[in-house]
């Protein structure tokens, strides 16, 4: 049977069962929900709906021109229906039969036509007296997305709107019913709360959404009794959006896991638990070793790659018994809480150790990295997670240090130790500031004719309490702090100064400065050293730069350059405590050198070294660069670099390092012009 005629078998039947009401004087007529179609109207509604006969009123298609909003709403109805066969709903409605509004009070009700077939009984109450603004706002309310419903203060249901009745999972749902948090009722509860704003989660037919809901303290117009209005917003789509934000602010995008911010606050807050339970536990601090090595040969995506890998392993390692995150570079963090026992600790940190140093395949080769591992212990090491972060990368460091591969436990000796030497640096700094570096100069010497041929620019620290400091003291941490390329420079001005105050006084003797390997690979280098000797009109010629193997270490391309452009500007490459680094003699022709120093201990034990100093005189020779032995300090050591292939020395035998006034009284007692 067609749409049509099944239509016309169910009008029929509503005709007869309906006869009686078509004396009505009000207007009442049955609408179908499924097909927008009037099945039926008493006499009284031909007027509403301005139709000349029932017959072209039931034959109206009112689903043609439908809105969006009217046909959302009629699909409510039916679902409201379709739930609660015994509801009713009276709403103020518009209609526009033939274009012309037309407002009338409408209580509605289902009716049933068969088992599948609900319909809508409508009866016009009255014609209403409302004003525009009442008509427009009661259409707003029905037509919005905005959930507007108004709740008796016990939380009975009293009014939904369309939009909200759309979501509820059942009409009888109480204000109870609707909030997942408990809070939101406390509050609703409070005789002191008017109006209540909150992102909270509700119980809808779509499961638990975010709703953004705005509670307001009315009274219910009908029955006069407080009541409460509230209207909500669905946002969990910006709620999503929003978690997703946190989510990439609190996790590193590489390996996914939690990162630096997280640990401040969630680490902080599961440390927190376990010392409130008395308990104890441990943050462990990771540091890949040698990882700027894959990155450098392999390449950064490979760095990546091992990265990632080391993550997972750690991560499973972890599972969901300890939390981990990644620092940032190659480190990593584990916080295990509560502690069982010592062995278990012990055990957790082996297997990071295995884990970690399983060779991986990176671009098809085989790679294997280890960790270098510092453990803090909360309540003992500290209670507040930065600090313990601290610690334990301070013992890391000591792993580091001490061999690698390995772990290490924060303690007090070791935390003071990094106190002084931040106290150390800061001291640094402000004698840089106030001038209190000294250079002296110790006497480089002729074995032949013992004479003053030469001199070595050496730091001294003129502390204001401690007296002099030795550079033994104090180099390392001006290279680890950076303070080292400043340093060097005063002391080069020095030695350049000195070097043309004693030529002017008619002592042309050489002058060398050492360099840093931290300063060798400042990119002004060589242009700050010419603008220094131009300044003070020094002659490059007699001026000598010591540098050590490991700034050859790397045979690349720029060093060798940069020596080349110091050599042309007129300077001497000497090489220092030669012997004593990676003594990689065959590299020696490659590099415009022109000094090899013998480090000191070579002299001091020159008998057993004896073979070691015949092979450096022997590349020497073949390399035509001169040798100076370093730390002569008895006639004997002396007499015996006579035999060797050596024409220089310096030491206590002949003389200390000293000021510059001395060194000059010192030149004019033993300096004679070569012949
Ligand atoms: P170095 O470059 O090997 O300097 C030689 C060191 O041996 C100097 O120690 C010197 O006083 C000492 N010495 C010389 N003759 C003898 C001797 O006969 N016996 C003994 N036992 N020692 C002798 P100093 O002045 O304490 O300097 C130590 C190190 O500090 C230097 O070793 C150098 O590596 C570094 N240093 C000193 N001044 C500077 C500087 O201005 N810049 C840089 N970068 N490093 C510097
Ligand atoms: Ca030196
Ligand atoms: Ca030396």
């Amino acid at each position: 049977m067609n749409l049509e005629s099944s239509l016309a078998e169910e009008a029929a039947v509503l005709a007869q069962r309906l006869s009686e009401l078509d004396r009505l004087q009000h207007p009442v007529w049955v609408f179908d929900l499924d097909n927008s179609r009037i099945l039926w109207s008493n006499e009284s509604s031909l007027h509403v709906w301005q139709a000349d006969t029932k017959e072209e009123l039931l034959g109206r298609k009112m689903g043609t021109d439908m809105s969006v909003s009217v046909s959302k709403r009629l699909n409510q109805y039916k679902t409201d229906f379709t739930r609660d066969e015994n509801a009713r709903f009276t709403e103020i409605w518009t209609m526009y039969p033939n274009g012309e509004p037309v407002t009338l009070n409408v209580v509605f009700s289902a009716i049933r036509l068969g088992p599948d077939r609900l319909c809508m009984f409508c009866e016009g109450v009255t014609e209403t007296t409302a004003g525009a603004e009442t008509l427009r706002s009661c259409e707003a309310l029905l037509h919005t997305s905005v959930h507007i419903s108004l709740y008796s203060s016990a939380g009975d249901p009293l009014y939904r709107n369309p939009s909200s009745r759309s979501v509820v999972p059942s009409a009888d749902n109480k204000l109870q019913d609707h909030f997942v948090s408990k809070e939101i009722l406390r509050q609703l509860q409070d005789p002191k709360e008017d109006e209540i704003q909150a992102i909270t989660s509700v119980n809808t037919v779509n499961g638990v959404v975010w709703h953004d809901i705005t509670a307001r303290r009315c009274r219910d117009v009908v029955s006069g009794e407080a009541a409460w209005l509230i209207s909500e917003v669905d946002v969990s789509k910006l709620k999503a959006t929003e978690e997703h934000a946190q989510f990439l602010a609190e996790h590193d995008t590489l390996t996914k896991l939690p990162n630096r911010n997280y640990v401040s606050i969630y680490f902080q807050k599961q440390i927190d638990k376990v010392l409130k339970d008395n308990k104890s536990g441990g943050l462990i601090f990771i540091d890949l070793d040698n990882f700027k090595n894959v990155n450098d040969s392999l390449g950064h995506d490979a760095g990546d790659q091992l990265l990632v890998e080391v993550a997972d392993r750690l991560r499973s390692l972890a599972k969901s018994q300890y939390s981990i995150a990644r620092l940032g570079g190659d480190e990593f963090l584990l916080l295990i809480n509560p502690i069982e026992s010592d062995q278990h600790f012990e055990s957790i940190m082996q297997q990071i150790i295995n884990v970690v140093s399983m060779p991986i395949t990176l671009e098809g080769r085989e790679v294997q990295v280890t960790p270098s591992i510092g453990v803090a212990m909360y309540p003992n090491n500290g209670t507040q997670i930065l600090e313990l972060m601290r610690h334990a990368d301070l013992a890391m460091y000591h792993a580091k240090e001490t061999g690698k591969n390995d772990f290490a436990y924060f303690s007090k000796e070791l935390s003071d130790a990094a106190e002084s030497k931040m106290t150390l640096v800061s001291e640094l700094r402000s004698a840089l500031k106030d001038d209190q570096f000294e250079t002296y100069f110790q006497p480089r010497v002729s074995v032949s004719s013992n004479n003053i041929v030469g001199a070595e620019a050496l730091v001294r620290w003129n502390h204001p309490a401690k007296g002099q400091v030795q550079p033994g003291d104090f180099i390392t941490a001006c290279e680890e702090s950076g303070l080292i390329a400043e340093l060097g420079k005063v002391v080069f001005r020095d030695a350049v100064v000195a070097q043309r105050t004693w030529a002017e006084q008619g002592h042309d003797i050489r002058i060398s400065v050492n360099l840093s390997p931290l300063q060798f690979n400042e990119e002004s280098l060589v242009d700050e050293l010419l603008d220094i000797v131009k300044e003070h009109r020094g002659n490059p010629k007699k001026i000598e730069l010591e540098i050590t193997e490991s700034v050859l270490l790397g045979h690349d391309r720029s060093t060798i350059d940069k020596l080349h452009r110091l050599v042309a500007c007129g300077f001497e490459i000497a090489i220092d405590d030669f012997g004593t680094g990676y003594s990689n003699l065959a590299y020696l022709h490659r590099y415009p050198i022109s000094c090899l120093k013998i480090d000191r201990s070579f002299i001091n034990s020159m008998d057993s070294a004896t073979p070691i100093i015949d092979l450096i005189v022997a590349m020497a020779k073949l390399f035509d660069l001169y040798v100076v032995a370093e730390g002569v300090e008895t006639p004997e050591q002396l007499e015996m670099l006579n035999n060797f292939y050596c024409q220089e020395y310096q030491g206590y035998l002949f003389h200390k390092p000293t000021d510059f006034d001395s060194f000059t009284a010192l030149l004019s007692e033993h300096y004679r012009i070569a012949a």
